[in-house]
């Protein structure tokens, strides 16, 4: 499929702070990103990389990248070409350079786009690359076709599942109800592959716990939850911090503590104290053996560089002990995508 057969207005994937969505339209707290406040990371990352310059010893493997390449002929649906922090080849050696001296000693692709040929056009790229275990790829469980392209890529390891969610235009809610999704997650899951969320919402979190009733073998990894922005009203509150307990209880269900920072009157706070209760919450819901490590880079470079983003996690981690961190940095995320070691450096 090309760029023509794509609808014309696809929801990114990741709705960032410049990128109001529709329903966030007057919510004071989403910042829009200006160049100013852009720069500002900058000093900030410096500073961060500084604190990072003793590298853990323990191994990481960042579970949330995209790549994308804007100079291809047939160009990206996203990011947009009037992203300016954004719309600029996102490849393996620009992330090489930025994560190799943090100590990220693997990484797993997530999906950029709904082209179906960049499923493969990534897990090409991966083949070159032993940095990446993984990709989650871009498949419609509902589509009478998804059977026949999922015992295709099922035979690549590398290729751990796939990614659906609140993106790309997709109505999730309504196609829960639909037999066909039911049966084409359950086919993903007797694949031993995994589900990423995209996009939290209330309703999402609400709709991944009945698709975990109706697939309970399903393994689902809940992404940016700290970007959620949770119901103003007590009893949509009530409702959705109920919801998300019982998500939370469901063992099959793991969480990503990514995208944590947040821009305060133009400044990005590197310290993880600031961001404690956000993680507490999830640390309280999903535990020590649920929660997943993932940049979101280069989305990420909306909120801040990727040292700044790592210092906060890695602060919050390392004050929770040496067993914790090593299952937030890379024990988890082999539970939950069952990536493919490839390198010496990479852990077992
Ligand atoms: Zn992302």
């Amino acid at each position: 499929m090309g760029p023509g057969a794509f609808p014309r207005n696809p929801l990114p994937p990741e709705t960032g702070p410049g990128i109001r969505s529709r329903k966030r339209g007057n919510d004071k707290t989403v910042l829009t990103v200006n160049r100013r406040t852009f720069l500002a990371t900058g000093t900030a990352a410096a500073a961060s990389r500084a604190v990072l310059a003793a590298p853990m010893s323990i191994p990481i493997i960042d579970c949330h990248i995209h790549i994308f390449d804007t100079t291809r002929k047939q160009g990206v649906p996203w990011p947009e070409k009037k992203d300016t922090v954004l719309y600029k080849p996102a490849l393996m050696d620009r992330y090489r350079k930025i994560a190799l001296p943090l100590g990220i000693v693997g990484a797993i692709e997530v999906e950029a786009s709904p082209w179906f040929d960049d499923n493969q056009w990534v897990l090409d790229i991966a083949a070159k690359d032993k940095l990446l275990v993984g990709t989650i790829g871009d498949l419609e469980p509902e589509k009478p076709e998804f059977r026949k392209q999922l015992d295709t890529f099922v035979r690549n390891k590398l290729f751990r599942g796939i990614r659906y969610g609140n993106l790309w235009g997709r109505d999730f809610t309504a196609n829960i109800g639909k037999p066909e999704f039911i049966a084409g997650l359950k086919a993903l899951a007797d694949a031993d592959l995994v589900m990423d969320s995209a996009n939290p919402t209330p309703r999402l979190i609400n709709d991944l716990l009945r698709v975990t009733d109706k697939v309970p073998s399903l393994r689902i990894v809940l992404d940016h939850l700290p970007r959620i922005e949770k119901p103003s009203k007590p009893a949509e509150l009530k409702a959705y911090m109920s919801d998300l307990a019982e998500l939370g209880k469901r063992r099959q269900v793991f969480a990503k503590v990514s995208g944590v920072a947040r821009t305060v009157n133009g400044k990005v706070p590197d310290d993880y104290t600031f961001y404690k209760a956000t993680i507490d919450e999830m640390w309280d819901i999903f535990g020590e053996d649920r929660l997943i490590y993932g940049s979101d880079w280069p989305n990420s470079d909306l909120w801040a560089e990727y040292p700044v983003e790592l210092k906060i996690v890695r602060g919050y981690f390392e004050a929770k002990g040496r067993t914790a961190a090593e299952k937030y940095f890379w024990k988890n995320s082999l539970a939950a995508y069952k990536w493919i070691r490839r390198e010496d450096n990479q852990p077992k």
